[in-house]
């Protein structure tokens, strides 16, 4: 579904958590380009009376050269293979989640789903 599909489902949800919630969207590494997107996301979760929201984009490091983006396996600067792998894994960020989680964990990250796919009017 589209992120703003999730956004109108969870609003009618968040007024029957008395421990409070929070709405995750899960976007590709290209959004760091349309921050106009990432606005209009944000406004409409707003709108939306969303309480708590958050907007998770994977962020990529090679520890050799320094390069920053989604590139997973290796830097596509330099080719290094040294890269920290900054995700949201059940709630958390974590420095890089090939060393700081089990194997489930980081099955669940690689499985999880891109709701910008959904995106239309996508710059
Ligand atoms: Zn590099």
């Amino acid at each position: 579904m589209s992120p703003y599909d999730k956004i109108d489902i969870e609003s009618q949800l968040t007024g029957y958590s008395s421990a409070g919630c929070i709405t995750y969207v899960e976007l590709d590494g290209g959004v760091k380009n349309n921050l106009e997107a990432l606005e209009q996301i944000v406004n409409y979760a707003i709108d939306k009376d969303i309480p708590y929201f958050a907007l998770n984009v994977p962020n990529d490091t090679c520890l050799e050269c320094g390069y920053c983006d989604e590139f997973n396996d290796h830097c596509p600067m330099c080719d290094s293979e040294h890269i920290q792998q900054l995700r949201r894994v059940t709630g958390y960020l974590t420095g890089d989640y090939k060393t700081a989680f089990n194997k489930g964990k980081q099955a669940e990250t690689e499985d999880r789903y891109k709701h910008s796919k959904k995106l239309q009017g996508w710059k």
